[in-house]
């Protein structure tokens, strides 16, 4: 007879995120390879949580962020890309750009106080903390066409984040002409003294956290990434917590609600 090894589905505070699969599942370790460490962590900025949920591995995910609210990613098992296209809620033609967000910003990496650009140069979004050194906007996401390239044909029965950001699109009315450059959340892509890029395991670790801040309403697509044929992932892909906070309230929005006694005093 087997032990039976309870399964955490709360994270240390109490809080049980909702997940479309068996939460039990999908946090056990068993479901991952030997010595997997899973730490469901918890949001990065104070708030009253509005949204959270865990992705499972290898599937995509989207909500509607509102301006002012944050949205913090967990890297749940450690090493875990984070593949994320962030569009205009109200105008879909209005999405992340990579040449905006690194010509604005001077730099090659997505790290605190980065702001994320749209193709009009708008304000989408911006990073207010980070718990990697840097987080990766130019490696791009993999595809079964990519794969049977890279990997060889075998790999054709593989989806890779493209088909997840498509089936996920799709929810939205969107198809592959929205399917643009992409940020890498927790993907290791140094960018070697040579110019050339590498996809290196990854400086991120269980439990590890970024957020960033709507600076207008917005629609976040993310493929918790499948691919399983570089270290991107560390061979493992493994889920992603998402957890949205309100906005911050204001001192004077806060004292209005306490004098109509929307809101206990205490
Ligand atoms: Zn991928």
């Amino acid at each position: 007879m087997t032990a039976t090894v309870p399964v955490a589905v709360t994270d240390a505070a109490g809080r049980r995120p909702s997940c479309p699969a068996d939460l039990a599942v999908v946090l056990s370790p068993a479901s991952y390879a030997g010595g997997t460490v899973l730490d469901l962590s918890g949001p990065l900025t104070a708030g009253e949580i509005v949204l959270d949920e865990v992705v499972p591995a290898r599937a995509p995910w989207s909500a509607v962020v509102r301006a002012g609210q944050v949205l913090t990613i967990v890297d749940v098992g450690g090493n875990q890309s984070g593949d994320c296209l962030l569009y205009s809620a109200a105008d879909t033609g209005e999405r992340y750009s990579v040449p905006d967000t690194i010509s604005w910003s001077g730099t090659a990496y997505v790290r605190t106080g980065t702001v994320l650009r749209s193709n009009y140069g708008n304000a989408l979004a911006t990073v207010v903390a980070n718990e990697i050194d840097r987080q990766d906007t130019i490696g791009g996401a993999c595809g079964k066409e990519s794969n049977t390239l890279r990997y060889g044909h075998h790999t054709m029965a593989e989806h890779g984040c493209r088909e997840n950001f498509l089936a996920e699109a799709a929810r939205h009315g969107m198809g592959a002409r929205d399917i643009v450059s992409n940020l890498n959340w927790f993907m290791n892509v140094p960018v070697e003294a040579d110019g050339t890029l590498g996809i290196v395991d990854g400086i991120s670790g269980p439990g590890k956290r970024v957020a960033f801040r709507a600076d207008m309403d917005i629609l976040v697509l993310v493929s918790n990434c499948p691919q399983v044929n570089n270290p991107c992932n560390g061979f493992n892909p493994t889920p992603l917590r998402m957890i949205v906070t309100a906005a911050a309230e204001t001192a004077p929005e806060k004292a209005r609600k306490t004098a109509q006694g929307t809101e206990p005093r205490a």
